[in-house]
């Protein structure tokens, strides 16, 4: 009986020698083949270790004040956060999709409604994670209520679009003091939201 060793193909003629970019392209090209033409392209999760250390600390002192109706700075949102680019937005690059247990995500508690707020602009996620803290340190619980929305309800020049925009509430503290934080968390612009109609909320966005 031969060996086993010597039935196996010497390394200079074993059958398709790929390197890891070699099966990187493959598995890319299999995903390219598989997915549908309609499908839209993969949000991917955010990045495990690309925080600060110091993700807790607030990046400005709290307002003393934030009044139903007012924002921050006092210049309009497009201003300050810049307006939308569609065309040059690209939902697979710019947009994550953040696991945070300190945060209520409104859709995870919404069977109505097909968006996730859970996707959101990658410059959005160090002040959300920073708001979360320093929320959850005063005994709140911050509320998603709206993250990326690239359809429906919001204005056709909304951030929300781009996934730069996210609509807050919390437990545990008034919209005022969730206002302050936000602004301490380093939002480039943040709005105490109170619509007529009801569901007032804290809108914060941010720059691309
Ligand atoms: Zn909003």
């Amino acid at each position: 009986m031969r060996p086993i060793a010597s039935s196996l193909p010497s390394p200079g003629r074993v059958a398709l020698p790929l390197s890891t970019a070699g099966w990187t392209l493959l598995a890319l090209a299999l995903i390219m083949v598989t997915r549908r033409p309609g499908d839209a392209p993969p949000i991917l999760p955010a990045p495990v270790a690309s925080l600060p250390d110091n993700i807790g600390n607030p990046v400005r002192p709290m307002p003393a004040r934030f009044p139903p109706g007012s924002h921050l700075p006092r210049m309009p949102e497009k201003l300050v956060s810049g307006p939308i680019r569609l065309e040059s937005f690209s939902p697979q690059y710019d947009l994550i999709r953040l696991e945070d247990s300190r945060i209520w995500w409104e859709s995870d508690h919404d069977s109505n409604d097909v968006e996730d707020d859970h996707i959101i602009h990658r410059s959005l996620r160090e002040p959300l994670e920073r708001l979360a803290e320093l929320v959850a340190r005063r005994g709140g619980r911050l509320k998603v209520q709206d993250a990326y929305r690239p359809v429906g309800v919001h204005s056709s020049g909304s951030l929300h679009k781009e996934g730069r925009a996210v609509d807050l509430t919390c437990d545990g503290i008034s919209l005022e003091e969730l206002a302050r934080l936000c602004w301490a968390a380093g939002f480039d612009w943040v709005y105490y939201e109170t619509p007529r109609r009801g569901g007032a909320h804290v809108h914060c966005s941010v720059r691309r």
